[in-house]
């Protein structure tokens, strides 16, 4: 059975102040509708003005509950977290962050060469079984997500598969998909993806024509699609850049709050206690806390 997916919803992202006054282009935030499930926030970093400013970052700031999931372009972020880890995601790298029951982290972009950043972090949530479980790193530099070329597509594989290449980020509860694909013009693509999984692609150059309506969409732009298990997309005159992302939902109640996304508003609640008596970060010896 082949069923193409059709696009249901394009939105325009929406201009954001994050940090200690980072200023994002935000198309999805984490909300109690949890609609995107099993994604919750996906913001693009885009700044090359020195207008904008002096680069402030994320100083040291809590999660619990989630996956946090940075991929950069042009320019780097330092990365500093309380497992110890010390990192600079440069440009083509990703890192995927699982906080689980409860990790500290700053990060903080530094420009490039060119002068610009450019990235994007996407949160995924995790199911209840894993929210108090024990926090993961994972770093991947960029000459360890394979590029795939076929038919006028280049596609980083950074998790799933293109044509038996497997990309490195695998064991992630939602099971995602995440491509970074590029079409030259007159090119078409499709790639099967999960019935039942949420499907979102965001185009962030040039322009082309998604799902099986062929609805036209231009950067910078996040669309949504309808269920089915085939992703579509079609250029004319001018080439795309998108990144497809795709995971399982957990279908389980979310209850948001800045860094945090529990089940429950007391699971919330716990979170800030645990900030203020010095018991957040994941411990073994604590037996709220699962191993991962
Ligand atoms: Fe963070």
């Amino acid at each position: 059975m082949n069923t193409p997916r059709t696009v249901k919803e394009i939105i325009e992202p929406q201009m954001a102040m994050e940090g200690a006054g980072v200023l994002l282009r935000r198309s999805i935030s984490p909300q109690a509708s949890n609609l995107r499930d099993p994604f919750l926030l996906f913001d693009h970093f885009a700044f090359n003005t020195p207008a904008e400013g002096p680069i402030t970052g994320f100083p040291m700031h809590p999660h619990r509950g989630i996956e946090t999931v940075t991929y950069m372009l042009e320019g780097s972020v330092h990365h500093r977290d309380s497992l110890g880890n010390a990192d600079l995601i440069g440009p083509g790298d990703m890192q995927w962050m699982t906080a689980g029951g409860g990790i500290l982290h700053e990060e903080m972009p530094r420009r490039g060469e060119s002068g610009n950043i450019f990235g994007f972090q996407l949160w995924v949530n995790l199911p209840s079984t894993l929210k108090w479980s024990q926090p993961r790193y994972r770093g991947v530099s960029a000459e360890d997500i394979p590029t795939v070329e076929k038919d006028g597509a280049i596609i980083r594989v950074i998790a799933g598969e293109v044509d038996g290449i497997r990309g490195p980020v695998t064991e992630i509860a939602a099971d995602p998909i995440y491509l970074d694909l590029r079409l030259a013009p007159d090119t078409q693509f499709s790639y099967p993806v999960p019935s039942g999984h949420t499907v979102i692609a965001y185009v962030f150059e040039g322009s082309g024509l998604l799902g099986a309506d062929e609805s036209p969409v231009s950067a910078t732009s996040m669309v949504f699609f309808s269920d089915g298990d085939d992703f579509q997309v079609k250029t004319t005159d001018s080439p795309v850049r998108l990144m497809l992302i795709a995971g399982a939902p957990f279908k389980e109640p979310a209850v948001p709050y800045g860094p945090f996304v529990m089940n429950t508003q007391a699971e919330i609640m716990e979170a800030f206690n645990d900030l203020q008596r010095g018991t957040f970060i994941w411990n073994e010896a604590d037996p709220r806390f699962k191993q991962g």
